[in-house]
């Protein structure tokens, strides 16, 4: 079955097969100075732009601001989540996100 993602209320949440699950309100903890020079970097997300399934990893494209330096940012391809098994397994945003591509 096709995983139906989208993004609602103006970017504040991301919709997977109908249900409400990633909320623009976490800070995202982000590793690598991939997004800053703050390592790791904690950033507020501003909204959802887009959603996309990559494989088994769920990606969102989104605005954020660095709580420590400000720095504020797009970030094309954020993992928010993985599918298993057709259902919707979310990552926690306190956990430290490694997997995050260098951005072109
Ligand atoms: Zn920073």
């Amino acid at each position: 079955m096709p995983i139906a993602l989208r993004t609602l209320d103006d970017g504040a949440w991301i919709s997977v097969n109908d249900s409400r699950q990633v909320s623009v309100s976490d800070v995202w903890t982000l590793s690598r100075g991939v997004f800053c020079n703050c390592e790791p970097a904690y950033v507020l997300l501003e909204g959802f732009l887009d959603v996309r399934v990559d494989g088994s990893i769920v990606f969102a494209k989104t605005v954020g601001q660095c709580l420590e330096c400000g720095e504020r940012a797009s970030i094309d391809r954020l993992p928010v989540g993985r599918i298993v098994d057709g259902a919707f397994k979310p990552y926690d945003p306190e956990a430290v996100q490694s997997v995050l591509e260098p951005g072109d």
